[in-house]
């Protein structure tokens, strides 16, 4: 159906999630963006541009490589095609026509023309790019976040902005790809709008908007969303994410699912932070440990020695003393759990371990074979900026995951710092051996105590 026309701009939303489909005719050219859905419905689309079009070429824009969105490609061929770098390298293409395919056999849907992952003429690859067809001027930019091949197009003559799968009048956001990039994206479109005279955004689900008022409300509407989803997920507040889980519009499996998603992604990307640096901002990630992080981590367990101020370091060959060498040797047998601080420029500042031993092979904190040995050690430049509380809770975000109650260390009591950081995330003290420390935490009770856990102390252990 038509869901709004000016003569030149005519917008077409399907029955199925409301995802429109855009036609701007132009003096030069067609443009149609992202056909789709129903037999019916894209017949009815070829019609208006078979209508309109004379002797013009028709240009095929892709707002992203979604399956709604791709799903009329084959029936306009000899058109030029645009969309993103991401969407030309798209890493899953076999999988997006395998929706089309499941959904076109699940509700007998038989189609004019195959389906096929669209093939780009025009490529985009940086913001603010612009492609100029005859006498109009498209500009384009990168919108990642719901997905990463998203594409924002203006067209200044026109006033207009399709906006893909943001800014919609009732869907809230579907983070999918990244919360982080999602909001880079949403401040992008606000731009976008403080600099183009733009007087219609078309998003790709729902109504178009014609008033500056309701554009800035969906910007707000999608910041504000996000800004609480942050914070729900952070202090682990299950009663404002049961909230805003009842936000979404069209209640139902598919928004449960992608509440849950966007959960999950924004607590995966909450365990990262950033620090300041010799006077520079630098932004680090959190993830599991891999075979290449290996050296680091023998590293790692080398700064992890705890010297006391003034002591002597101890020489690296200590690493092959077999009761230091047990925490990092073999890595990744059964039961490891290890988590890396990365920056942005891929350089490693810190990881945290969980290994189990035995009787026969015990570590400095050993209290049975149940219970993984907790190890950490941050580079020193980097101590006392919160990457050790980064990483206690990647860790123990990844032990209740794994059904695991109790975790212990080791820990020499005059480091302060240490003691400190585990003390906050629940560790007591169950034994004393020599000059060190054995402390052991509920992993469960500590899960619930991460609200405020934000500190900045100095880590090193053992
Ligand atoms: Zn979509």
């Amino acid at each position: 159906m038509i869901q709004y026309s000016n003569g030149r701009i005519t917008i077409f939303q399907s029955a199925l999630f409301q995802t429109t489909s855009t036609v701007v005719h132009l003096d030069d050219f067609v443009l149609v963006v992202d056909p789709n859905w129903l037999p019916g419905e894209i017949r009815e689309i070829k019609e208006h541009v078979a209508a309109v079009q004379g002797d013009k070429p028709c240009y095929l824009l892709f707002t992203h490589g979604d399956y709604d969105h791709i799903i009329g490609y084959k029936a306009f061929p000899g058109a030029k095609t645009i969309g993103s770098a991401g969407l030309a390298h798209h890493p899953d293409k076999e999988r997006k026509l395998e929706l089309i395919r499941d959904f076109d056999a699940t509700y007998y849907v038989t189609r004019d023309d195959p389906v096929a992952f669209p093939e780009l003429d025009i490529v985009i690859g940086e913001d603010g790019q612009q492609v100029t067809i005859g006498s109009t001027a498209l500009t384009f930019y990168l919108a990642p976040g719901h997905t990463e091949d998203g594409l924002f197009a203006v067209i200044d003559a026109e006033g207009v902005m399709i906006a893909g799968d943001y800014l919609s009048d009732f869907e809230l956001p579907f983070i999918y790809h990244s919360a982080k990039a999602y909001e880079e994206t949403i401040n992008k479109a606000k731009r976008i709008l403080r600099d183009h005279p733009v007087r219609l955004l078309i998003p790709g689900h729902g109504r178009y908007a014609d008033d500056r008022a309701e554009m800035d409300r969906r910007v707000h509407v999608a910041l504000d969303h996000l800004m609480r989803l942050k914070e729900a997920v952070f202090d682990g507040d299950e009663e404002a994410l049961g909230q805003l889980k009842l936000e979404h519009g069209f209640l139902s499996e598919t928004t449960m699912e992608c509440h849950k998603e966007n959960v999950r992604i924004m607590r995966k990307e909450l365990l990262g932070g950033a620090v300041r640096q010799e006077g520079q901002t630098l932004n680090y990630a959190i993830r599991p440990i891999s075979d290449q992080d290996i050296p680091f981590l023998w590293d790692m367990l080398y700064e992890s020695l705890y010297v006391p101020e003034g002591g002597k370091p101890f020489g690296r060959e200590i690493l092959q003393d077999p009761a230091i060498a047990k925490y990092a040797e073999h890595w990744g047998r059964p039961g490891d759990i290890g988590w890396i601080a990365v920056t942005d420029d891929g350089q490693p500042i810190g990881t945290i371990t969980a290994r189990l031993f035995d009787e026969s092979n015990r570590g400095y904190g050993y209290i049975g074979p149940d219970v993984p040995e907790l190890g950490m050690a941050i580079s020193q430049s980097y101590r006392g900026k919160g990457i050790g509380t980064a990483l206690m809770k990647a860790l123990f975000d990844e032990l209740r995951k794994q059904g695991i109650s109790r975790v212990s260390l080791s820990v020499d009591p005059n480091n302060e710092a240490a003691v400190k950081l585990y003390r906050r995330f629940g560790f007591t003290d169950v034994d004393a051996v020599d000059t060190s420390i054995t402390m052991v935490a509920d992993v469960e009770r500590t899960a619930y105590s991460f609200g405020g856990a934000k500190g900045e102390e100095d880590i090193e252990n053992r």
